[in-house]
């Protein structure tokens, strides 16, 4: 008998039972079912793999896995990726820019007629980030990039750890305070 991998399970139970929202702890029952069936044994571990999934979204020639909320999952049955693009109105890229003074929030550039600054999504449209002033950041394309490269994550944590360097220089007591409390919140929920 050919060994299945944990993906393979994983997704034969997901297309078997699609727009149905399962919690991990679900998927896990019935997984390991079909695994103990298959082989006798009840050592599979799907929940890193279901994640990698939910992650991933778009599984090409099957559908989409998506979260409706934080630990469920559904599979939805279909050819492409689900779009979820909510750009920027003009006037709104405006404001964003007006708001942050025509400057990346990340390296302090600032906007001249020859070099445009972009204006960026702070959640990503992927995760269901709303093209509106709130979740709008001016940045430079090269930071841009970056931010792309890197997700929000580790984005922000990067951007509070220069702001620390900054305060430690000028030993500005109150404000190392605060983004220390802020590092220890993304160590905490061991975001990088
Ligand atoms: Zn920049």
């Amino acid at each position: 008998m050919v060994k299945k991998s944990t993906r393979e399970y994983v997704l034969n139970f997901f297309t078997k039972n699609p727009n149905h929202t399962f919690t991990l702890q679900e998927i896990e029952v019935a997984v390991r079912k079909e695994y103990e069936k298959d082989t006798g044994l009840t050592d599979l571990y799907v929940n890193r793999e279901v994640r990698n999934l939910g992650t991933q979204g778009y599984i090409p020639d099957l559908g989409n896995i998506i979260k409706p909320k934080r630990g469920e999952y559904r599979f939805e049955k279909g050819s492409g990726p689900i779009k979820l693009k909510s750009p920027f109105p003009e006037n709104v890229k405006l404001d964003i820019k007006k708001k942050d003074n025509y400057t990346c929030q990340w390296c302090g550039k600032v906007e001249t007629s020859r070099d445009r600054l972009a204006v960026d999504h702070i959640i990503p449209e992927d995760s269901g980030g709303k093209g509106v002033l709130e979740n709008g950041i001016t940045l430079c394309t090269h930071c841009n990039n970056r931010k792309k490269n890197l997700g929000v994550s580790i984005f922000g944590k990067n951007m509070f750890e220069r702001y620390l360097l900054l305060a430690k220089k000028d030993n500005d007591k109150k404000t190392i305070k605060f983004l220390e409390e802020v590092l220890k919140v993304f160590e905490k929920h061991q975001l990088k």
